[in-house]
Order: C-alpha cells, then sequence, then structure tokens
C-alpha cells in the first residue's frame, strides 16, 4: 500500500513514515557518518538558496535536509516530537519565555522550562506555528536563521561523533537536545522564508519516496548521492526497480 504524508499529519506521523520509505534501504547502505553527509548537503544546499535569493531552492533542499534528519533521528530510536517538546514546552528553552526574551535576559544558562501538556502542538504545522511564536521571525534576518540552523547541523553532529568513539548516557542525551535544536532551527529558517514545511512534505512525500515513489525506498546510492533539486524540472522518478526485502 502506498504511504503518504498529509499536510495536518503528526511529527511522529511523519517521523513514522520516514522509517517507513527510509530505514531499509538506509540501514543496508549507509552508516551514520554517510547520513549525517547527506543531511549536511541538503542542508549547504538550502543555504546557497538563502545567497542566491532561490526560495525554491531553499525551500526543497530544507525539506529533504529535514527528511535526513528523520534517518538520523530513526537511526537513533528517538521519538523527536517528544524531544522537541520536552525542549521546547511553547516556550523558548533557554529564557523560558514567550516570545524568547533571550536577547535581552542573555540567560547564562538554560532554565527548565515547565511542561503544560494540554500546550502541546497537535499536527506538524501546529509545531511550525509554535516557533513562530517562541522566536517570532521580525527577530532576526533570514540569513541570520540560516547561519544558525547551519550552527546546530555541526553541533548536532558533533554530538552523535562523541557518542559514537564514547558510549557515554549523557552524550545520548546531548544528541537528543541537538535533534532538537536543529529541527527548531529547521522551523526558524521556513518561518523566515514562510515556507509551510507541512504542506511542503504533503507535496514532497505524496506517494512514498520522493523520488522513486517507491516503499520502501529503491533509488540507487549513486543516484542518492548525486541527486540536486537544480538539475530536476520534476521529481522525476528513478527507472523502475524490484524492491528486494
Ligand atoms: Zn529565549
Ligand atoms: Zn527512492
Amino acid at each position: 500500500m502506498d504511504k503518504s504524508f498529509v499536510e495536518d499529519g503528526s511529527i511522529a506521523d511523519y517521523q513514522q513514515l520516514m522509517h517507513e520509505i527510509y530505514d531499509l534501504p538506509g540501514d543496508r547502505n549507509f552508516s551514520m557518518s554517510d547520513i549525517l553527509a547527506q543531511q549536511q548537503r541538503f542542508t549547504m544546499r538550502a543555504l546557497k538558496g538563502i545567497r542566491k535569493g532561490d526560495l525554491r531552492r531553499l525551500r526543497l533542499n530544507l525539506l529533504d535536509a529535514f527528511s535526513w534528519s528523520m534517518t538520523v533521528v530513526n537511526r537513533m530510536h528517538f521519538n523527536i516530537e517528544e524531544i522537541l517538546w520536552r525542549r521546547f514546552p511553547y516556550l523558548c528553552s533557554y529564557c523560558g519565555a514567550c516570545p524568547c526574551v533571550c536577547k535581552i535576559q542573555k540567560p547564562s544558562h538554560r532554565l527548565e522550562p515547565p511542561i503544560n501538556e494540554s500546550k502541546r502542538p497537535p499536527t506538524l504545522r501546529d509545531f511550525q506555528k509554535m516557533f513562530s511564536e517562541i522566536y517570532p521571525g521580525s527577530g532576526r534576518t533570514l540569513a541570520d536563521a540560516g547561519v544558525h540552523w547551519a550552527e546546530e547541523t555541526g553541533e548536532m553532529s558533533e554530538a552523535i561523533h562523541a557518542y559514537i568513539h564514547e558510549h557515554r548516557p549523557e552524550q545520548l542525551k546531548n544528541i537528543a537536545a541537538e535533534m532538537a535544536d536543529f529541527v527548531s532551527c529547521t522551523f526558524g529558517v521556513a518561518n523566515s522564508a514562510g515556507i509551510d514545511v507541512a504542506k511542503g512534505l504533503a507535496e514532497l512525500f505524496y506517494k512514498n519516496c520522493l523520488a522513486c515513489h517507491h516503499l520502501p525506498c529503491t533509488c540507487p546510492v549513486e543516484y542518492i548521492n548525486k541527486f540536486d533539486f537544480e538539475k530536476l524540472p520534476e521529481f522525476a522518478p528513478v527507472q523502475e526497480q524490484t524492491a528486494i526485502q
């Protein structure tokens, strides 16, 4: 049966969809470092979209970077919606306010913001709205949002590589925190650029893999390594292949 992301789906629905489409080929063909390299590649391509003022390039690559980050989350067996909500419970993770007052108060350490379950956003789109309220776009330029997103991409990778080498429980916790920060900044860039992430994901993932449209994905690794939205007039599917399961 074909699978898709619907615009009013939750972050948990999205994570589950990415698991069903990409974890089988991902587990077989990619190391964690390979996955991070892909996630970073698309993040950087999105940033190029900011520099060039090319919204299409920014949008598509941001969505793809987000989907690669779900492969990281799935590889770590994290529940990203839960992690994101605990770190950003409709409040800034550092100053504990909504909207954030970090620029004025400059908190020296992170306050553990109190969690009010009744405020938890039910859908992915509601999470994006929550981030626009905690961190209004008027407080930064799109370029600043992009720089912060790049920073978080690096910190996430650093946290994962630290854990891969030492396997300490606190390092595992740090990965979760960095993943939440990466996702928060993904929504931050989207909010600054006026990108509706839920709509974009529904357009890309209307039928299984965004490129081959198979479930699970059967895109050849060499195709993935060269995948570039700018070279595709449409999301041209690769040649039909038989999935080996
Ligand atoms: Zn703050
Ligand atoms: Zn595919």
